[in-house]
């Protein structure tokens, strides 16, 4: 049975209840209350007869009631037939349009309020779900006219004059035997999913490439497809047991102040054939494939019953498709799935196990939000100040009094809002740090003269005692330094002028702690200890050279030339020191900087002590915080200790600053 007028009234409910509600979210996640809950909505889909079987010589095992029902022949009693109901039926004769404009269209629009949403095809292999979501060209599916949609709906509202200006970026992977496979890029190997502090899941290193029009989205997918249909016919339908994911995602900047951004990330999503391997006999690499999907899907099943009985563990981490999908079950997006059924009898196992699967999905509650920030440009000085004014226990104790302020409505697990979690602190500590201390002494002058009205900083108490108390602490603690530093400057002066010879037997522990806290006058060249053997060969062969190689005068060496006839010289292979010019390693430094702020992951692995996982890190930072400012910031990179920081630049900085002398290759 078709989907008829009642269908499309009911359709025209579902868009219409989907965009209130999503005015309504809006306004409740402005005024920092838990965000309202949003059911999965689960539609399923029944495709006609194919491959010349007709309905005259294999009766339908399954048929449709209305709009939103229908019914299968129960097995165990042949009396009986089985029904099930869902948020929308679209029967054989439905069109691709049906079901775009039923189920999937009215969910766009959550996107541009910074808001996820994802599309799910499930079934068993053969039943429609790659018809579904992808289509032909005479019966486009989901996937192309979502994009010719979206990107329309974003040219609009990012049109010039609009309080926005609007990208949007796709990725394409796929999910092969629980390794993430990058189909943009698919030289870059297995990925990892990981998730940021506000429960988002990424995927570092993952190809995003950004699209302004239809033609845009074609040049990209068209390519990465058949890469896959290629992996289709070679390895026995490979592209029936893999999860495509398509990922598009729309970023907003706004214009003027305050200058927030959103992100919406579509999935959509061409799932692994549902069938029961077991029954199908597969053996070698099929049945290791039929494995890993089993696990995949048994795992998403396992989740969504997980959700829908409110345990306390969701297992999404026991395999990569749960994981990425986190964010889309239970999660934070606005989710359908729409499940693919067959008419033939010889589906018929399957197909009930998909309805009992897809009946299972529809309790599951998701809680959209809106994903919001402000942007990098304005961020920035938020995290310096506030590490600057704030040592990690005050941080802790302002967090404190800042969540007691907001109230515990918020459920830990339940990610909010960046917007929301703007304290007034952190707006404060936005200021330029001069301008900062000048308004607090003057808040203080206010205080003091037992001002009444009310205080200039509108930070609540606690806070403020807090950052008043910090800044005379900083304020003492450089002054401190200042004058310790001018003590140990003029102790080195007065040495050299009584004695300039023994400037080269000075300490060293006495030197360096100046050297690396002033960009000193007196001592223009900056030391560093490596033995790298090209460098000294060139070294040799150039002598305008900027490194210079000096005899090292260690202790060590000493010791090693016990024989007092063999010259110091012979025995100096292993230890050389260089002197550095400060602008060739200013320049070496600036490489590196370059480098990780524009290097794609497989650039970054060309550096030394950079392999793959690393430098998926380092990206997976980038996209989420931002070019770094200085190649310290490295150390903020979750998963890199300050330790391999320090060795990274070591091994890198004179190769990089030794191609600058030596000029491009
Ligand atoms: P799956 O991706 O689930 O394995 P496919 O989308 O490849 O299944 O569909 C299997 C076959 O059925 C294809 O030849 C496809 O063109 C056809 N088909 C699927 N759904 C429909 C439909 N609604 N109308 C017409 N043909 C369909
Ligand atoms: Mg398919």
């Amino acid at each position: 049975m078709d989907a008829g007028p009642r269908a499309q009234l009911r359709r025209r409910d579902m868009a219409a209840a989907a965009s209130g509600a999503g005015r309504c979210r809006l306004s409740k996640v402005g005024a920092g209350r838990r965000p309202p809950p949003a059911r999965v909505r689960v539609a399923v889909r029944l495709r006609p007869f194919v491959d010349g079987t007709t309905e005259a010589n294999d009766a339908p095992c399954v048929r449709g009631l209305d709009s939103c029902s229908l019914e299968i022949a129960n097995w165990r009693n042949h009396q009986e037939t089985l029904k099930y109901q869902f948020d929308a039926f679209y029967g054989e004769r439905s069109s691709q349009q049906d079901i775009y404009a039923g189920s999937v269209q009215p969910i766009l629009r959550h996107l541009l309020e910074g808001q996820n949403a994802s599309v799910l095809a499930y079934g068993p292999t053969g039943a429609g779900k790659t018809h579904t979501m992808l289509g032909s060209p005479e019966q486009p599916g989901v996937i192309p006219r979502a994009l010719m949609d979206l990107l329309q709906l974003t040219r609009e509202e990012g049109a010039e004059g609009r309080p926005w200006s609007l990208s949007v970026t796709m990725s394409y992977l796929e999910i092969y035997q629980e390794k993430v496979l990058d189909l943009l890029d698919p030289a870059s190997g297995d990925l990892v999913i990981r998730e940021d502090c506000r429960g988002n899941i990424l995927i570092p290193g993952l190809m995003q490439k950004p699209i302004t029009s239809f033609a845009d989205f074609e040049r990209h997918f068209l390519p990465a497809s058949r890469n896959r249909t290629v992996g289709a016919t070679r390895l026995n339908q490979r592209s029936s047991r893999s999860h495509a994911v398509l990922l598009v995602k729309v970023d907003q900047r706004e214009r003027f102040a305050p200058f927030r951004q959103r992100e919406g990330k579509l999935y959509l999503i061409d799932l692994a054939g549902s069938e029961d391997n077991r029954r199908t006999g597969n053996k070698g690499l099929r049945l290791k494939e039929s494995g890993a999907i089993n696990t995949s899907l048994f795992v998403l099943g396992k989740v969504v019953d997980a959700l829908n009985q409110g345990l306390p563990r969701v297992p999404y981490r026991d395999s990569k498709l749960t994981r990425l999908l986190q964010d889309s079950l239970g999660g934070s997006a606005h989710s359908i799935l729409i499940a693919n059924i067959a008419p033939e009898r010889r589906f018929y196992l399957d197909t009930v196990t998909a309805l009992n699967f897809a009946a299972r999905s529809k309790e599951v509650i998701n809680r959209p939000f809106t994903n919001e920030s402000l942007q990098p440009h304005v961020l920035a000085p938020v995290k310096l100040s506030q590490r600057e004014l704030l040592g990690p226990s005050e941080a802790k104790r302002a967090r404190g009094s800042r969540e007691e302020e907001l109230g515990s409505s918020e459920s830990p697990a339940t990610p909010t809002s960046a917007s929301q979690k703007l304290s007034p602190l952190q707006k404060l500590s936005s200021m330029d740090p001069a301008m900062l201390e000048r308004l607090l002494s003057l808040d203080r002058l206010l205080g003091s003269q037992g001002s009444q009205g009310t205080p200039l900083l509108s930070t609540p108490r606690r806070e403020r005692m807090v950052l008043m108390k910090t800044v005379e602490e900083k304020d003492l603690e450089i002054e401190r330094l200042k004058m310790k530093q001018k003590e140990l400057e003029a102790k080195v002066l007065a040495q050299e002028a009584a004695d300039p010879k023994e400037k080269e037997n000075c300490s060293p522990a006495m030197l360096r702690p100046l050297a690396r806290r002033t960009v000193t006058v007196a001592k223009p060249l900056k030391k560093a200890v490596v033995m790298p053997l090209q460098l000294i060969q060139e070294q040799a062969a150039s002598p305008n050279a900027e490194i210079h190689i000096l005899k090292k005068r260690g202790r060590k060496r000493k010791l090693e030339s016990l024989d007092a006839s063999e010259q110091p010289e012979e025995k100096a292979e292993d230890c050389w020191e260089l002197q550095i010019s400060p602008e060739l390693l200013a320049h070496g430094r600036q490489k590196i900087l370059d480098l990780l702020n524009e290097g794609s992951a497989r650039d970054l692995r060309s550096l030394q002590r950079i392999g793959q996982k690393k430098a998926q890190l380092i990206v997976g930072w980038r996209e989420l915080h931002g070019p770094f400012s200085q190649v310290e910031d490295l150390e903020r990179v979750e998963g890199l200790s300050g330790k391999q920081v320090e060795s990274f630049l070591k091994a890198n900085i004179l190769g990089l600053a030794a191609g600058h002398r030596c000029g491009p290759p």
